[in-house]
């Protein structure tokens, strides 16, 4: 009988790493695209931000919340991402392996899917993939934290980069680019793009200086018509892409009612 000879086995299970996130922390789960740096050049991706890019990570994000009813809140930049998970889940018992790898696993294949949406003339020619962690926040506090300290990191990155792919367009060397840059501050940087290029800094796209966020509206969607010709509303919830300069505060936090009900 193949369960009684199976069982005989059946010890190796109590040897399963133990990885439950203990409630009442909130679970962060954290991508990032594995060597991006090379796949973005295999891809010919525009510098310093890839629009279409961005918005396939974007399109990747909103089908996690969508396909993921306790994912709630999602903030991302460049080829990372980091998905919120509301306080009460027990989504795969709130065990860190599970809810990481199917998480990753998702954005990772719809991120191939939906390559051609974005990128119609320009073939996928390497797999993507992407290493993930799982943050465990001990409270709200903790989480607002953790997604400012991603934003500011997106913030100054973006600037960074900004500044050095503006040197590069103009004809200097990565290297000489990057000497230039070494040490400066925003405040240099901002100046050394208005006078140099005529850049005003806080002009350029949201999506390059905020990153984007995920969350749930909720929306009214008609399902039928009544004989005489009223709509029958029925409310859903509806996964967008919003901006916002400070994804931690109270504010903004409060516009969703996804993030604190
Ligand atoms: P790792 O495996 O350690 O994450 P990585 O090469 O992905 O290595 P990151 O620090 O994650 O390192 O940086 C991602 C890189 O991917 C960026 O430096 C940038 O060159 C490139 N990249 C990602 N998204 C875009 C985009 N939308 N437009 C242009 N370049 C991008
Ligand atoms: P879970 O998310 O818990 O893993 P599951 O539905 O994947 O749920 P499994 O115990 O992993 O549960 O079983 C996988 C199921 O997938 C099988 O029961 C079988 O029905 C189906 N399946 C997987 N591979 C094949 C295959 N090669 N041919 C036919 N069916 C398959
Ligand atoms: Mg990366
Ligand atoms: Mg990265
Ligand atoms: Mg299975």
């Amino acid at each position: 009988h193949l369960g009684m000879a199976n069982s005989r086995y059946e010890y190796v299970k109590c040897f399963e790493v133990e990885d439950e996130v203990m409630y009442p922390n909130i679970i962060v789960v954290q991508i990032d695209g594995r060597d991006f740096g090379c796949f973005s050049e295999k891809h010919g991706f525009e510098k310093p931000n890839d629009d279409k890019a961005l918005n396939l990570m974007n399109a990747c994000a909103i089908k996690v919340l969508e396909n993921f009813s306790d994912v709630i809140f999602a903030y991302g930049f460049n080829d990372e991402y980091s998905f919120v998970l509301k306080k009460e889940t027990t989504f795969y018992q709130r065990r860190a392996s599970k809810i990481l790898s199917i998480i990753v696993s998702f954005f990772s294949s719809t991120y191939v899917i939906k390559w051609k949406e974005f990128f119609s003339r320009k073939e996928l020619t390497v797999p993507p993939s992407f290493h993930s962690r799982v943050i465990s926040c001990a409270s709200m506090e903790v989480l607002q934290a953790y997604l400012l300290w991603r934003q500011t990191e997106c913030h100054i990155s973006n600037q960074y980069n900004t500044c050095l792919w503006r040197l590069v367009f103009s004809g200097k060397s990565e290297k000489e680019a990057k000497e230039i840059l070494k040490g400066t501050q925003k405040q240099e940087q901002n100046e050394l793009l208005f006078q140099q290029f005529g850049i005003n800094y806080k002009d350029l796209p949201q999506i390059f200086r905020q990153g984007s966020c995920a969350v749930k509206i909720k929306v009214d969607d008609t399902v039928k018509y009544r004989e005489d010709g009223t709509p029958v509303k029925r409310p859903r919830k509806k996964a967008v892409i919003v901006h916002s300069e400070n994804v931690a505060t109270k504010r903004f936090w409060n516009n969703y009612t996804c993030l604190t009900e």
